[in-house]
């Protein structure tokens, strides 16, 4: 008997052929008995899950992260414990709006989220290449991602839906502004940065609390695609982000990052004149300058794209001791919201998939279910409940955060509309543009929204003019000049479709 692999069932069991139906007969017609055949059939009904809601349409690579400075007296994270100290980590990076099969080089958001295997459990830093985000109240998620998505009745994306929402929301207008410059439209994921966006904590040994955020920035430079270029390289390929990061990592041209952090005194929150748990706000360089703490390196294709890739379920409900949470609203929302869209897109136990599972020991009393394919059942079959006498896993109170301070009145504290949203956007526009980035972004702007109607316009336009004047000047001019014939025009009011 030869060594290679046979054919069997998924069952074990021979199959006798894999191209051959058994029929009455070679004219007749096909037998329900053939197993073969239908087991095949059915199991092709069911390669697909559901698609993310957002962020369908990514890429993936595997790889470490080495700590390259201590960072010790902030975090007692085990996987920031020693220089030199290396963690596994599985990379995703995506579009927001695009479904799977969308083309890469759309101008979006990026999502850039990492997995770390740390010997404590698994910490997800589930971020953008953007340092801010659109809202600031993940209540308002499910409307802020209706209007990236497509329209109910024509199918189709809407700029006016965008533009519409955004006026309402004028602390977006931090966010478009990155969306509509240079940074909105990567070459592909190499060649942008990371943020963990959200403000998260750490806590040191010594039980004291920091805020910190995360920022990993590109060692391959930023490389940008402007629309025209863009719209090149989609006539050629829409998988131009799945080319380039394949293609690098088989030659050995390994991406890297450099991680650094900004961390801020648990008492500066009360200080600030901007509110650092708000997510549409960065915290400045000169007040909270950047820590260097490690690298980290992407220098593997995964061998399975849907095991490891599709399968790999990132929450930022994943955290590990020494890392934690802050009042961040969206942050909050996101802890319950991605955890949950993972039980329905993966199943109950989704953890237990090779993407997701820990390498450090998991032990809990979470059971049966479908696809209860895993064991931890503790050596003792009366440990199935906990307290028990029968030496199953405890509780580790050792393992407490620091409590946190908190004071003020439960309510709705709503936060509409304050100054405080034009600041940072007008720091962007007069002090880190330059001119030919300013005249790109306007006619970015003019692209996307030439399909709005007037009302929208004028809406968007007067909250760029709070930012300022010359912003506002630019795009309404651009928008004068722009070949509108170049656009779809995704409204329902017939009256304002153009072909
Ligand atoms: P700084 O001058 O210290 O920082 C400006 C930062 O802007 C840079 O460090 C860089 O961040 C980022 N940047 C550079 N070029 C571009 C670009 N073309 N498009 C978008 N971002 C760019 O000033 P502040 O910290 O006071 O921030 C000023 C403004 O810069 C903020 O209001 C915000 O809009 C923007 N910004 C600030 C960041 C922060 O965390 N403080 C991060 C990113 C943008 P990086 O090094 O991360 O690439």
């Amino acid at each position: 008997m030869s060594d290679k692999k046979r054919l069997t069932t998924s069952a074990g069991a021979p199959f006798v052929t894999n191209e051959t139906s058994k029929t009455a007969g070679p004219r007749g017609p096909v037998m329900l008995d053939d197993y073969q055949l239908i087991e095949k059939l059915a199991h092709q009904n069911r390669e697909r899950i559901p698609e993310r809601v957002v962020h369908a349409n990514g890429w993936g690579a595997q790889g470490k992260f080495t700590v390259t400075h201590d960072i010790t007296k902030y975090t007692r994270a085990a996987l920031f414990s020693e220089v030199g100290k290396e963690t596994e980590v599985l990379a995703r990076w995506s579009t927001v709006a695009g479904e799977k099969g969308a083309a890469d080089a759309e101008r979006d958001v990026r999502g850039f989220s990492l997995k770390f295997y740390t010997e404590e459990g698994n910490w997800d830093m589930v971020g953008n290449n953007t340092p801010i985000f659109f809202i600031r109240d993940g209540y308002k998620f499910p409307d802020f991602i209706r209007t990236q998505k497509r329209h109910p009745k024509t199918n189709l994306r809407s700029p006016e839906a965008m533009f519409d929402f955004w006026a309402a929301q004028p602390e977006s207008v931090h966010q478009v502004t990155i969306l509509m410059s240079d940074r909105g439209l990567p070459v592909n994921p190499m060649h942008m940065n990371g943020y963990g966006s959200h403000t998260y904590s750490f806590w040191n040994k010594d039980g004291e609390r920091f805020w910190v955020k995360f920022h990993f920035k590109t060692q391959q430079g930023h490389k940008h695609y402007t629309n025209e270029e863009a719209e090149k390289i989609i006539g050629k390929t829409r998988e131009s982000y799945q080319e380039d990061l394949y293609n690098a990592i088989d030659q050995g041209n390994f991406p890297k990052w450099t991680l650094f952090i900004q961390v801020m005194p648990e008492a500066d929150a009360e200080k600030t004149a901007y509110n650092p748990f708000d997510l549409t706000k960065v915290w400045p360089h000169s007040d909270y300058p950047l820590i260097e703490v490690g690298e980290l390196e992407m220098n593997k294709n995964p061998d399975n794209y849907f095991q490891m890739v599709e399968n790999a379920a990132y929450s930022p409900s994943n955290k590990v001791p020494g890392i934690g949470f802050s009042p961040d609203k969206m942050l909050q929302a996101r802890v319950f919201s991605y955890a949950d869209a993972h039980r329905y897109r993966l199943g109950t136990h989704y953890e237990a998939l090779p993407a997701n599972a820990a390498k450090s020991p998991v032990n809990h009393y979470h059971k049966d279910g479908q696809m209860r394919f895993f064991t931890n059942d503790f050596d003792n079959p009366d440990a199935y409940y906990e307290p028990n006498r029968f030496d199953g896993p405890t509780a580790n109170p050792e393992f407490e955060e620091p409590p946190l301070k908190v004071s003020g009145d439960i309510s709705r504290y709503e936060q509409q509309e304050t100054m405080d949203d034009y600041e940072q956007p007008r720091a962007l526009f007069e002090n880190v543009l330059e001119d030919d980035e300013k005249e790109r972004m306007y006619f970015n702007y003019a692209a996307a929204m030439s399909p709005c109607s007037d009302e929208v316009k004028e809406r968007w336009l007067a909250v760029l003019k709070k930012v300022h004047p010359d912003y506002e000047a630019g795009v309404r001019k651009a928008l004068e000049n722009v070949d509108s014939d170049v656009n779809t025009v995704p409204v329902t009011d017939d009256s304002k479709v153009r072909t």
